[in-house]
């Protein structure tokens, strides 16, 4: 069978873990700049807060019922996510990580799969203080509903056996399935599938007609064949980018020129990550209007991974694009030609193993000791505001919580 363990309101549990007084308030989580709704905690949902939603909107609610508004904390969450995920994997076999949240597993023993979710879970409570749901069934489109359901009950543990599979698909509507969009649902109701047992139930030929490949495995999946397989090897990217707002606009370039050597610094090593290399790096720069953005792409001579070569070159594209008579909001880094970082015995053998070797040691320090450890001269983070961000409990010497 196939386990699905979803972490509860993740962002939510995660600013609990240190400030245990906030256990069962209503706690809100913000976007970068603290903007949108990103997470509720169960008491924040039952006061109707949306998710996705602009903060301002519910400036009263917030006040009224004492909302704890936090600022997004990604080096919490992504270090709680390794951790779950950490115990996860030395727990249960064949463990696929589906999102920070969320992940799959491989149940090989399923008349004991109650007892076996029931241990895991309170291991992971135990270890890392994040409360999950488990959903365990035969397919991951039915663990996916099962782990919806496992969100109801206090055991927080849902079996759903090969008998059960027909009840559960009954009370689904179709949109409520995993990976079946508000598109597909509607074409579905307009045929006069409603639930997800219409749909196992629809005959196959016009369901070819209906639904694309993807929509087909789901249905496969929802009469318990598991099609989808755990994908142990995700595919390689086609290029790797980031581009962010800034809080306040800025025009002078030697800031942007750190900000983006940050970013260089990030997207290079998820290239490395990847064992792959970039043969084209593409900077954009977006003016404060948003609309008007200056962009330069440049092929490289030598397909690299090595961090202070293409801050080099970056800083060199973006003071072709700076002009001084406009001030910035944005600013992004794209790089692609994504080759395999495979040794070629070439000339630059020797300056290449070098500048591997010094990446090498860059990375597993960040790796080991948190992001920033070890940082480029040249960089420096995005201005962002994030005034009521909890702290890098889990990350940072120097945010460690106190016991008095
Ligand atoms: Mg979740």
């Amino acid at each position: 069978m196939i386990g699905l363990v979803d972490c509860n309101n993740f962002f939510a549990s995660c600013e609990e873990l240190f400030r245990p007084y906030l256990r069962g308030k209503p706690i809100v989580v913000l976007s970068s700049n603290d903007g949108c709704v990103i997470a509720r905690s169960k008491a924040a949902k039952k006061l109707g807060i949306k998710m996705g939603a602009p903060a301002f909107e519910y400036r009263e609610l917030f006040k009224k019922y004492n909302v704890e508004l936090c600022s997004s904390n990604f080096t919490l969450y992504a270090d709680m996510s390794r951790r779950v995920m950490d115990v996860l994997k030395s727990t249960v076999p064949s463990v696929e990580v589906y999102s920070i949240d969320e992940a799959f597993f491989v149940l090989e023993d399923s008349d004991s799969a109650e007892s076996i979710a029931t241990e895991l879970r309170k291991k992971l409570f135990k270890w890392t203080g994040i409360p999950v749901s488990i959903g365990i069934a035969r397919s991951k489109v039915l663990a996916k509903l099962a782990s919806e359901e496992a969100k109801t009950t206090p055991s927080g543990v849902c079996v759903v056996y090969e008998k059960d599979e027909t009840a559960l698909l009954q009370k689904t509507e179709v949109e409520e399935i995993w990976g079946i969009g508000p598109r597909l649902s509607q074409r579905a109701r307009a045929h006069g599938i409603y639930t997800a047992y219409d749909l196992t139930i629809h005959p196959q030929i016009s369901l070819q007609k209906l639904f694309n490949v993807v929509g087909q495995k789901i249905v496969h999946e929802l009469k318990g064949e598991s099609i989808l397989q755990l994908e142990m090897v995700r595919a390689p990217r086609k290029s790797i980018s980031t581009a962010k707002s800034f809080a306040y606009t800025i025009d002078n370039e030697e800031d942007i020129a750190s900000i983006l050597s940050s970013y260089i610094a990030r997207v290079t090593m998820e290239l490395r990550k990847e064992g792959s290399l970039a043969s084209i790096i593409q900077i954009s720069l977006f003016c404060k209007d948003r609309e008007t953005v200056f962009e330069r792409s440049l092929a490289l001579d030598e397909p690299t991974s090595y961090t202070p070569r293409l801050i080099e070159i970056g800083k060199r594209m973006l003071s072709t694009l700076f002009n001084p008579t406009y001030a910035y909001k944005k600013v992004g880094v794209c790089l692609s030609g994504l080759v395999p970082d495979d040794p070629a015995p070439d000339l630059y053998r020797k300056v290449q193993t070098q500048e591997h070797s010094v990446m090498e040691v860059v990375d597993r320090l960040n790796c080991k000791h948190g992001k920033g450890t070890i940082r480029f001269a040249a960089e420096k983070p995005r201005p962002v505001k994030s005034s009521m961000r909890s702290s890098h409990a889990t990350t940072a010497w120097d945010e460690l919580p106190r016991v008095h």
